[in-house]
């Protein structure tokens, strides 16, 4: 099948197949668009099922950025890639700087980042090749490092409003959150969730993620498997996508639908499945755009910390947005969400959208 009849090609931009026979590396690297600046997002290394897979997941991510970029009001277009993992071929320093090396033949067109898979040490490796990333080690009180935290406090937040706009509670006490996936972001949010006296199950099948967060924090353990299924008021998938679907929506129990995961939804239709059920969902990629703030704020060189909480701070109200149109339109939130970003990329940079890219 060519690659412009695929479900998920949507106008993108270009998409590069990467390979280096030196390190074994097979990558794509997908720009969705550029419209409103250099297209941003992280690098996810993972093991494909196939390689129809990872383009699928590519095309879906990279468009998923754009959307998100916009919607924090950020100068950056979309895009996003994945390193096609292999036992055969480790992620060594190596093949990260064959990555970087990729990057850098763009020209700054895609800027990376860490995603799932890929670390502050791995970006730190494609940045001896290129300058075009960000998700650097932080230096003072500077915007930088690995974004998980900034994702998780965006999530927290996000849950907070949500709790709000659904059950009618000012507060998470006693509240009980399903969490799936104790990786960077769900640890962090976990964490969170703790200190403000929430009620925490979570699941994960990476047992050494599972006993970090046992160990830390009171948690209920279930199998991955039933995570999703749990009698809880608030499901936050902090894992992988495609997990709401026409199996699984009708016995999902949750009222709230608010996590980091990116690409929740398995197709667009899904979103109204979930408003037909009353399960208010947080659109992804409004939700967990903690993280690109703090990435844009490392690349653009102009933020500190504390400015990043408070751009963070925003997301609730930009949930706040759509949960009232929501309400008083009955229309799905991701399909609010969607409009609202193609209504911004379609208007091209503002001067909101304040930075200037350095180098
Ligand atoms: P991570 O790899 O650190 O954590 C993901 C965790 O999910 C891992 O512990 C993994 O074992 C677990 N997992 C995978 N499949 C599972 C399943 N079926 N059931 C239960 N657990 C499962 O990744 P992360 O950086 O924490 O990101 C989590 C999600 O949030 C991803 O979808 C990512 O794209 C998205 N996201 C992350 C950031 C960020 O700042 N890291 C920003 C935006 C969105």
């Amino acid at each position: 099948m060519s690659v412009f009849d695929h479900p998920e090609f949507d106008q993108h931009e270009s998409i590069h197949y990467v390979h280096d026979a030196t390190t074994g590396l097979r990558a794509i690297i997908c720009i969705h668009s550029t419209a409103l600046g250099p297209a941003a997002g992280g690098c996810r290394h993972w093991q494909y099922a196939s390689d129809e897979t990872a383009l699928t997941d590519v095309l879906r991510l990279s468009r998923g950025m754009t959307y998100k970029n916009a919607i924090a009001g950020l100068r950056f277009g979309g895009g996003k890639s994945v390193i096609l993992a292999h036992a055969d071929t480790p992620k060594t320093p190596e093949l990260m700087h064959a990555f970087g090396r990729a990057v850098e033949s763009l020209g700054g067109r895609y800027i990376t980042a860490e995603d799932v898979g890929c670390t502050v040490d791995d970006m730190r490796n494609v940045n001896q090749e290129t300058r075009y990333v960000s998700g650097l080690p932080k230096s003072g009180d500077n915007a930088g490092g690995d974004p998980s935290p900034m994702t998780a406090l965006g999530v927290f937040l996000g849950i907070q409003v949500a709790v709000k706009a659904r059950l009618g509670s000012d507060s998470l006490q006693d509240i009980s959150i399903a969490v799936q996936g104790v990786g960077k972001v769900g640890l962090n949010l976990c964490r969170l969730l703790n200190d403000a006296g929430a009620r925490l199950t979570v699941a994960d099948v990476n047992s050494d993620h599972l006993r970090l967060a046992r160990d830390e924090l009171p948690v209920t353990e279930v199998a991955p498997t039933e995570l999703l299924f749990s009698d809880v008021d608030v499901l936050a998938p902090c894992a992988l996508g495609d997990i709401f679907t026409a199996q699984t929506i009708p016995i999902i129990k949750a009222k709230i639908i608010a996590g980091a995961a990116n690409n929740q939804l398995s197709t667009e239709e899904d979103g109204a499945r979930l408003a037909e059920r009353e399960i208010l969902y947080a659109p992804d990629y409004v939700i967990n755009a903690g993280g690109i703030v703090n990435v844009a704020a490392e690349y653009f060189g102009n933020s500190s910390e504390e400015l990043v909480r408070t751009e963070v701070g925003r997301i609730p109200v930009r949930l706040d947005t759509i949960f009232a149109e929501a309400k008083a339109t009955k229309e799905p939130t991701n399909r609010i969400a969607d409009r609202m970003a193609r209504r911004i990329v379609a208007g091209g940079p503002n001067e909101s959208m304040d930075q200037t890219p350095h180098g």
